[in-house]
């Protein structure tokens, strides 16, 4: 049975979704859930979860019923299974009763495959709530269930009861979220204690990591858009203000940015993710709050202007990039000023230990000097056994220094002040700075005074960081901050301990990026334009009517007629009938503009041979080679042209040619005839030889 099975869900991905493969982890489940067996799939997001319940729910002779948290999410979820030929609809309390009379009635007469709704709106679906028309329950976004979760929704945790009342009915619950406790507590609530666990790697291996010191971040965050003209990303950060701050910078440097903050009225809100989704906005600044609604599969970017709180965080935030697995950045800019606002956030709330853990984990990341993605998974228990090659670390490794007279000056500067100062006095007096603050306490007379003028500013904090990262000293809080020794410190001073500190890197405000930014072609810009046009007459997102992944396939293969069309991973039969004319005519016109330019740069040598000039006077108008000139002059020639070849040539080099080529096989080099000439015809007349020989 399952073989036979997946056989026929493997015929309904290509005609409905348009895909070739299922992935790995979809197999698994998709028999497990064919075979009527319930099942929890924990995958990260983007790992294709909707898959394992939309492909089993084709074949099932009732509806598969879709439990979601949001209400915009499961539109653009119901309206992309339309877009591809699915029956599907959603169920909630905006509907009028005539609307939603009708969609029960859909039910009953078994017309629909799936039906999305909210746990509040179930009750009133009870008619219909029983086995004669259900035939398998997905549970989406299941952690919402868990108390522990960071998304707990208390209408979740009733629906233990579908369960009971569906006994024999095959419940699936999904989620991105991976700890142990949340997975237990989703079985026991759903009352589904024996169903199979699905695990799946959290790696996004198509995400890049990378963290930056938080200097200039505006300049860097432009350097870093001007490369990304339009690829749609979020820049998220702390507070509301900064939020506007930054949009409305943005906005000056000529970026399409909108603010987004829970300060705004729903109907603003809902709009502006609308936008965003839509690709009309392509920057959304926001706080946490924005994302967890939003499905879009083309978000290129994340940029975290602050440091998040804690890893479970940044993870999640990081994860709304890339969902359709081409290659996506995740860029966040570390600052001591925020580690030192969270501290104070956490002395003031509950829970101080575990927040301050959880922040120790997320600081140390930030400062990682080995691969980042291997730090972020075994935050997760998941230990890769190599570098990921696909971060900032793995890129541009740190480099080591002995750094004990470094640290030694520094540690002085802050004995000689009593350890009262806080950093930037510190790096003042190490640089000799002459400036009120250091004049007013007479600092100009300390024995370190002037002792680190060879370093910068901005090197100097580079390395007091890491002396604070390290544990050689520390920042006391309740002190303004001041440095304070620990244990360490005086081991160094005293004792002379060996330190190892990291070289500064070079700033990559001036744009030295590592990662090289493909550029944007013509063609796939013009295959964008045509998406968009799609979208606004149709009403849904571009990502839905076809997502990156696909339109870059496009690209590359440039189909010809419906039938390579329909080839093209994303592509299914009813799109293809759809779309492949408008898709074909495009690429048609843009190869033909192509082809357009070709004949003109032949056609401009021809105008100057007719005018009488030379082949080096044609070369230097033209500014290429003599040698390109000479070959379009023999194409032209051998298309009929009016170009005298024989100009070029005496007869008897041309016989030479002639000759040389009975003992040669020519194979379309121009090597061996040179040599078997001894050289004694240039590779030019070579050409020209072959082209009036081939005529
Ligand atoms: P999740 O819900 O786990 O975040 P989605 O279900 O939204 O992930 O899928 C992410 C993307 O992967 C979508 O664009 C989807 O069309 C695509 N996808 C899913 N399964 C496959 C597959 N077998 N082959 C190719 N693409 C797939
Ligand atoms: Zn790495």
């Amino acid at each position: 049975m399952t073989s036979h099975s997946l056989q026929n869900s493997l015929s309904n991905l290509k005609t409905y979704f348009g895909y070739d493969t299922l992935r790995v982890h979809q197999v698994g489940v998709i028999e497990h859930v064919l075979n009527k067996n319930d099942a929890l799939v924990v995958m990260p997001t983007g790992g294709g979860k909707s898959m394992c319940f939309q492909l089993p729910a084709l074949e099932f002779e009732g509806v598969t019923l879709v439990i979601s948290p949001l209400i915009a999410l499961m539109k653009d979820q119901v309206d992309g299974l339309k877009s591809n030929g699915i029956e599907a609809d959603f169920f909630n309390s905006t509907q009028s009763p005539e609307t939603q009379q009708d969609i029960k009635s859909k039910v009953a007469n078994k017309e629909l495959k799936l039906l999305y709704t909210a746990p509040e709106s179930l009750s009133g679906l009870q008619e219909i709530l029983n086995e004669n028309y259900i035939s398998c329950v997905a549970v989406d976004e299941a952690h919402c269930i868990s108390s522990w979760g960071h998304d707990f929704r208390p209408s979740y945790q009733q629906l233990g009861f579908l369960k009971k009342s569906l006994p024999n009915t095959p419940v699936l619950a999904l989620t991105a979220t991976a700890d142990k406790t949340t997975r237990k507590d989703i079985l026991k609530q759903l009352s589904i204690p024996k169903a199979k666990v699905f695990l799946s790697s959290f790696d996004r291996e198509n995400i890049f990591l990378e963290v930056r010191t938080a200097s200039q971040r505006m300049k860097q965050i432009e350097n870093f858009l001007l490369r990304r003209k339009d690829e749609a990303g979020i820049v998220y950060s702390l507070s509301r203000k900064s939020t506007e701050k930054i949009a409305k910078d943005l906005t000056q440097k000529g970026f399409k940015a909108k603010a987004y903050h829970a300060g705004l009225d729903p109907e603003t809100r809902s709009k502006i993710q609308e936008e965003f989704v839509y690709d009309k906005t392509q920057i959304i600044c926001a706080t946490v709050a924005f994302g967890m609604g939003i499905d879009k599969s083309n978000v290129r970017w994340v940029i975290h202007y602050n440091m998040p709180k804690n890893i479970e965080s940044y993870y999640q935030e990081i994860g709304r990039a890339g969902r359709d697995g081409l290659t996506a950045n995740a860029l966040m800019f570390h600052s001591y000023a925020d580690v030192i606002q969270y501290k104070r956030f956490i002395e003031d709330g509950k829970n101080q230990e575990v927040q301050e853990a959880k922040l120790e984990r997320m600081k140390q990341f930030s400062e990682a000097t080995s691969c980042r993605r291997r730090v972020l998974l075994g935050y997760f228990g998941e230990h890769l056994t190599d570098n990921c090659g696909f971060c900032d670390v793995c890129k541009n490794p740190p480099r080591f220094i002995d750094a004990k007279i470094i640290a030694q000056k520094a540690l002085s500067a802050v004995a000689r002040v009593g350890q009262k100062e806080p950093i930037g006095v510190i790096i003042d007096i190490l640089r000799g700075a002459k400036n009120a603050g250091i004049y007013d306490k007479g600092y100009q007379e300390l024995k370190t005074y002037g002792i680190g003028t060879d370093i910068s500013w901005k090197d100097w904090q580079h390395y007091i960081l890491q002396l604070i990262n390290l544990g050689y000293i520390e920042l006391a809080f309740h002190r303004k901050n001041a440095l304070e020794f620990t244990p360490l410190a005086k081991k160094v001073l005293f004792e002379n301990e060996q330190v190892w500190l990291t070289k500064p890197k070079a700033e990559p405000v001036g744009g030295a990026e590592t990662r090289k930014v493909s550029k944007t072609s013509n063609l796939f810009h013009q295959l964008k334009q045509l998406r968009m046009q799609i979208s606004v007459e149709e009403n849904i997102p571009p990502y839905l009517v076809f997502n990156d992944a696909t339109l870059k396939e496009i690209e590359r293969e440039r189909p010809m007629s419906e039938e390579e069309f329909k080839s093209i991973s994303g592509v299914n039969n009813l799109k293809a009938e759809k779309y492949a004319d408008e898709f074909i005519e495009v690429i048609k016109l843009f190869n033909a503009s192509k082809k357009k330019k070709k004949i003109s740069t032949y056609e401009e040598t021809f105008q100057l041979y007719k005018q009488g000039k030379s082949v080096e006077e044609m070369s230097k108008e033209r500014q290429i080679r003599s040698t390109t000139i000479i070959n379009h002059l023999c194409k032209l020639y051998a298309e009929g042209k009016a170009v005298d070849l024989h100009a070029f040539i005496t007869d008897s080099e041309l016989k030479k040619v002639e000759n040389g080529l009975r003992n040669i096989k020519y194979e379309g080099t121009l090597k061996p005839i040179f040599e078997a000439l001894d050289e004694t015809v240039s590779y030019n007349k070579i050409r020209i030889a072959l082209a009036i020989l081939q005529k």
